[in-house]
């Protein structure tokens, strides 16, 4: 009786949250800052709330990215956003991790990663799914027993990821058998149907992130012709039902100016778009994707960018690599995610494609306990101002160590090259970023960094030049059907290529 009457308060406060993020005017803002107050336990987010009611009173631009998402969700939307987001991930879900935390010592991640499908229709060069070679996929009742196990950590965020996710129609099922959950779907936009919209419209628990390059002529380059007007279609499908619904995009040395341009910026919003996320290009495709990683002064330009289209336009946007303090960090290895790869290999992040086990037979609670995850979790913070995350690009040597010593194993065939050829070059890479970052903390205003954030560090690669060697014309997104081969949307069974198996 008690617990019931607290769950009612509970929803008239999540409704409350609901109707004022409708408005969305300063006050209605500083109204639910006030609301999530008496919804959190006092030592929770204490710093985030302070730091978003300052925003607010200071009228900092960044707040226009807030008030746009507040109208343009449908009110179901909104509401099921409120519901799983505050109620869901931040007060449930953190009661949950809490108790993980007692139980085993460390953090339970609050988002899980997952690839259902290694198989994609596009065939973008450097993608780090790679489904050239081998073909997996997860099986429904392992999907949906992995749902079951994260929601029981308080991991109430779920990423699907591939190949192209919507290639497996059964998805749909599993999402709506778990509304609880936020799921976030990347997404190419090919294999999604009005249908399925006006489901997500009415579950209000899943949004689609959709890749692009950058404008057209760039996204067409990478992902195949006809690709970038099947997003706009689709964003525009989107917006009409109030879904939450953003970009992601790969920022290369092929396309990093116009990726980050305000024409394209500015395209994103006017399409309806809430949210950006870039991330670098990491050598962990099939070709030698270290010739289209952005050098690095490129990525230095690349974070102060991000921070002034922040500043400038009305979209919630992070590259997460290069600006990891916005994140806590890298996240990989169980600190915020696991990437289960279409096989069940459990990889630290979906970079880096190496695992010592497979969800097939263990559980979840089981692989964030491994010395491999343990390993990656505790190097961070590999810097003080968390500037230079990752394990992969700029200490490339910790995670050489971390495989080696904890035996894990290749997870995609060229996996290896990491560890092998390339590491020459990664270790060099990592050096030179890290003497720019040294640079910019001892004097913002070197004449070096000066004239790196003047003017941009052009784009070495031209499009329409094929990197690598495996990889022949682009495919026709417009016209392509499937992955397989066989001419229909669906996946096909998949064999495991023998390099790959567990040990
Ligand atoms: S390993 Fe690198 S890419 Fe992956 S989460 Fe960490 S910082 Fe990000």
């Amino acid at each position: 009786m008690l617990r019931s009457a607290t769950n009612f308060a509970l929803e008239k406060v999540i409704d409350g949250v609901a109707k004022a993020a409708a408005n969305m005017s300063d006050a209605g803002m500083l109204r639910i800052i006030s609301l999530l107050r008496t919804l959190m336990p006092a030592d929770w987010y204490t710093n985030a709330l302070n730091a978003a009611e300052k925003f607010v009173k200071e009228k900092h631009p960044g707040v226009e990215a807030a008030r746009r998402i507040g109208r343009s969700l449908s009110p179901h939307v909104r509401k099921m956003m409120v519901r799983n987001f505050v109620l869901g991930v931040l007060i449930e879900g953190n009661k949950v991790r809490k108790k993980f935390y007692d139980e085993e010592g460390f953090n339970a991640p609050p988002m899980l990663m997952m690839s259902p499908t290694s198989v994609c229709n596009y065939k973008c060069y450097g993608c780090y799914a790679d489904g050239e070679d081998w073909k997996t996929e997860l099986e429904p009742e392992l999907i949906h027993r992995l749902v079951e196990e994260a929601k029981g950590i308080g991991s109430r965020l779920i990423s699907l990821t591939g190949g192209e996710p919507f290639l497996r129609k059964d998805l749909m099922d599993i999402m709506s058998k778990h509304r609880d959950v936020m799921f976030s779907v990347y997404t190419n936009g090919s294999r999604v149907t009005p249908a399925m919209l006006d489901s997500f419209a009415e579950w209000g628990n899943v949004h689609l992130s959709f890749s692009v390059e950058g404008p057209q002529e760039f996204t067409d380059d990478r992902r195949g012709a006809g690709a970038w007007s099947i997003v706009m279609q689709q964003m525009d499908e989107c917006r009409k039902r109030g879904l939450f619904f953003g970009f992601g995009c790969t920022a290369s040395r092929k396309n990093l100016e116009a990726a980050v341009s305000d024409e394209f910026i500015q395209t994103m919003v006017d399409k309806g778009a809430l949210y950006g996320w870039y991330l670098n290009l990491m050598p962990t495709g099939p070709v030698e994707s270290q010739d289209l990683m952005l050098t690095a002064a490129q990525r230095y330009w690349m974070r102060e960018r991000a921070g002034v289209i922040r500043r400038t336009f009305p979209i919630y946007l992070v590259d997460f690599v290069n600006e990891a303090w916005l994140v806590g960090g890298c996240m990989a290895g169980g600190r915020k995610f696991v990437h289960i790869n279409s096989n069940g290999d459990v990889e630290p992040c979906m970079f880096i494609h190496y695992a010592v086990d497979n969800v097939r037979n263990k559980s979840l609670r089981e692989v964030l306990r491994s010395d491999f995850m343990k390993k990656l979790r505790e190097a961070v913070p590999h810097d003080a101002r968390d500037a230079r995350p990752c394990p992969i690009i700029d200490y490339p040597d910790r995670l050489r160590a971390a495989i080696e010593t904890t035996g894990a194993y290749k997870t995609t065939p060229d996996a290896h090259q990491l560890v092998t050829d390339w590491a020459p070059y990664l270790d060099e890479y990592g050096a030179e970023f890290g003497r720019l970052d040294e640079k910019h903390v001892a004097n913002v205003n070197d004449p070096e960094l000066v004239a790196l954030r003047a003017e941009m560090p052009r784009p070495e690669v031209p499009l329409g030049v094929e990197v690598g060697k495996r990889y022949g014309p682009r495919r026709d997104a417009a016209k392509e059907t499937c992955g397989t081969g066989c001419g229909c949307a669906d996946t096909a069974p998949v064999a495991r290529a023998p390099e790959s198996q567990a040990p």
